[in-house]
């Protein structure tokens, strides 16, 4: 199945903006704040480079297919 999900850690929050990484893949979904009524967006990060995107990307579960093969 390809159905896979991103699976949100615990949301650390920042005077402008959140951060939760995704337990499955490293991936951080950034939550900016800036004044204004639409000083609002999200941003998707991995290994310290932006992912430029319309839609959440993907989540490839890789930290769960390292796991597998240590196991
Ligand atoms: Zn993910």
């Amino acid at each position: 199945m390809s159905s896979t999900r991103h699976k949100w850690g615990e949301k650390i929050r920042f005077p402008l903006k959140t951060e939760q990484q995704c337990v499955r893949c490293d991936m951080v979904k950034v939550g900016r704040r800036e004044g204004g009524p639409a000083g609002y967006w999200d941003e998707f990060w991995r290994d310290e480079e932006r992912i430029h995107c319309t839609a959440t990307p993907p989540c490839d579960a890789r930290r769960e297919a390292v796991a597998v093969a240590a196991a």
